[in-house]
């Protein structure tokens, strides 16, 4: 027999914490006490968390008290994360080269917790995480799911690669108390496992639905076919390919709007969407995030940019100024709920991804995505390859409508934004091809050169 959602979120949780002495639950009920604080408040509270991890990163971790050192930047003087233009980037190349040097010298390394990164630009990353900073960090995915419509104690089903496996008898213990979970795993997204999870979800009725973007949406392709009528509470999507004409598709299909999430393994939850859906707010009592031109300097509201995050809350392997990979926007407005916490307009994709043009500019390959996919009806979905400076290849999956001169008038659109000289090859395809993670990519640049190698 399943325990009601009130008496889970009420006495199972709190009991979970208590055994595992984990500060999550306390975390997400601060957080969620502290959303609406004044913008002074706000800024105090981070100022004060940043100088704390300045003066953790100085006195053990080697690799940052070496450049800390030589920017000579201390951790008193410090007021905003502005204050920290003068320190290096911390890279991928980075993280990869200089683990040891980076790990705080407070930790031993067998109580921190490993995460690898997915490594679908590259090589794959170990990073590491304390303890107190992992639950720290669920206590904030706590928050952003809430803000889905997602209560607390509701059950949840992922649309998730690779299903972690219980690995230990205590998480196995975990997971046949809680029985809180269903998965549906994308590596096999088929007419029977989606009947198997339509059956589950009608046995334990999840509150939240959450998974990788365009997994979410081909779920809700299926679900739409079979005439199945799910119904969350929330929908979270993560990773930052939720195109538009995708999302429309899943709110419709599980009449319930999407909140996108962005994150990544390294410093977990960047930002996240509140109920209004105006842009994601930054995580601001955890992180700090800055959007960067080319030069280094801040990007003005509206201006793209590059990603760089500091994590607050990860003294086992302080994480300052960490360049993610990603590009994104501010907001020129701010988001109506009243939060203070910044607001970015959304992400533009990985740097690694962003298509160049002939005459060397960017272009983000998603909102060329974006854009086209709704103005060409015949034209289901899209992926966008380039491995030469002048020619790109696009894999697209015919739908409704289908008809051959839609390429034609397709390459037009994209000489337009490309190059008139660039070459558009087609291949038509069955489905987009999927990441060894399970994700999915819908621009994927593989020039060598500037563009691919700042972040590498
Ligand atoms: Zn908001």
């Amino acid at each position: 027999m399943r325990m009601p959602d009130p008496l889970v979120a009420r006495l199972w949780e709190p009991l979970w914490d208590l055994k595992e002495r984990s500060v999550r639950l306390q975390t997400y009920r601060r957080l969620r006490r502290r959303q609406f604080d004044p913008p002074e408040t706000l800024r105090q509270r981070r100022v004060r968390r940043l100088r704390r991890l300045l003066d953790h990163a100085l006195a053990t971790s080697p690799f940052h008290r070496e450049r800390l050192r030589a920017a000579g930047i201390e951790p008193a003087g410090v007021n905003d994360v502005a204050d920290l233009a003068g320190l290096p980037l911390l890279t991928k190349a980075d993280v990869r080269d200089h683990l040891d040097a980076i790990l705080s010298t407070a930790y031993r390394r067998e109580d921190l917790v490993e995460a690898k990164t997915g490594g679908s630009t590259g090589t794959a990353l170990r990073v590491y995480c304390d303890r107190t900073g992992v639950q720290r960090r669920q206590g904030a995915a706590l928050l952003a799911d809430s803000w889905s419509g997602w209560r607390l104690g509701q059950p949840v089903a992922a649309v998730w690669g690779n299903p972690p496996r219980p690995r230990s008898l205590r998480n196995r213990l975990r997971a046949w108390l809680k029985d809180r979970w269903i998965y549906l795993d994308t590596m096999h997204l088929d007419r029977p496992a989606v009947e198997r999870f339509v059956a589950e979800w009608r046995r334990l009725r999840p509150g939240l639905l959450y998974g990788h973007a365009h997994s979410l949406f081909l779920l809700a392709e299926m679900v739409a076919d079979m005439g199945a009528e799910l119904r969350p509470s929330g929908i979270v999507a993560t990773s930052m390919m939720l195109l538009e004409p995708e999302r429309r598709v899943i709110e419709r299909v599980f009449a319930c709007p999407v909140t996108n999430r962005y994150g990544c393994e390294e410093v977990s939850l960047i930002a996240c969407e509140c109920e209004r859906h105006r842009g994601l707010h930054v995580n601001a009592e955890h992180a700090y995030v800055e959007v960067l031109r080319d030069d280094g300097t801040p990007c003005a509201p509206g201006e793209d940019g590059r990603i760089v995050v500091t994590e607050l809350v990860n003294f086992g392997m302080p994480m300052i100024r960490y360049a993610v990979g990603d590009r994104g926007v501010w907001s020129p407005e701010p988001c109506p709920c009243g939060r203070p916490w910044p607001l970015l307009a959304r992400v533009t994709g990985r740097t690694a991804d962003f298509l160049r043009a002939l005459d060397g500019s960017r272009v983000a390959g998603i909102s060329l995505i974006e854009n086209t996919l709704t103005r060409f009806p015949g034209v289901a979905q899209m992926q966008i390859v380039q491995r030469e400076p002048a020619r790109i290849l696009v894999r697209l999956v015919p739908g409704d409508g289908w008809e051959e001169g839609v390429q034609e008038r397709l390459s037009d659109v994209f000489r337009e934004a490309l190059g008139r000289e660039m070459g558009v090859e087609f291949a038509l395809v069955d489905a987009i091809p999927r990441e060894p993670n399970g994700k999915y990519r819908f621009s994927i640049c593989e020039l060598d050169g500037e563009v691919a190698d700042r972040d590498a």
